[in-house]
């Protein structure tokens, strides 16, 4: 099977979780593949080119497990973005809406060195709400934003249409 078909085919779809309505992506099925795990690190550290990104910042929880590795390739460091009180030092926040109500995610205040060249992973785009928060915070703590890696792009909620011109790479399109 050729990687894309392998990444596709391991990505299982659970209906009405985490509410009725929702159709969940769930990727445990491709971390818990060595092969699909590594070609989708690969296929992101390849899309960037080594040495081109100083920060990975990855979002919490799911993002952290693309993000680690991705970081570890590129020879770059890793950033955790997490939610609110979760981190330990000062921090900067951005609140951003949720279908029911809102979410608080925070990023240490010293983060990164002045013009830290910084690419942000997740696992899904989905309205783009968390990214674009993630994006704003990189921002505020003096990292410049290169772009945006996620393993899928949930396209009919049209996330990146919320993310300007930020450079929206995705392996998977849904
Ligand atoms: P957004 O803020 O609406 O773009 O939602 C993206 C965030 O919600 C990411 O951090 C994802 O981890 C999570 N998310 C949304 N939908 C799914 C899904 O179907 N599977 C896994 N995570 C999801």
């Amino acid at each position: 099977m050729d990687l894309d078909r392998l990444i596709n085919d391991r990505i299982r779809d659970i209906a009405d979780y985490p509410k009725p309505g929702v159709m969940f992506k769930d990727i445990t099925p491709l971390l818990a593949d060595h092969v699909a795990f590594a070609g989708v690190v690969d296929a992101i550290v390849n899309h960037h080119g080594r040495g081109t990104i100083d920060k990975i910042v990855g979002i919490e929880a799911r993002g952290f497990i693309l993000a680690a590795p991705v970081a570890y390739h590129f020879g770059a460091g890793f950033v955790p973005v997490r939610k609110k009180g979760k981190l330990p030092a000062r921090t900067y926040e951005e609140t951003y809406d949720l279908e029911y109500g809102t979410e608080t995610i925070q990023m240490h205040v010293d983060a990164f060195s002045p013009g830290d060249r910084v690419l942000i992973v997740d696992d899904v785009l989905a309205t783009g709400g968390t990214a674009k928060a993630a994006a704003e915070l990189v921002r505020r703590g003096g990292g410049e934003v290169v772009g945006l890696s996620v393993l899928i792009e949930l396209s009919f909620l049209h996330g990146r249409d919320r993310l300007g011109d930020l450079d929206v790479h995705s392996l998977v399109t849904v």
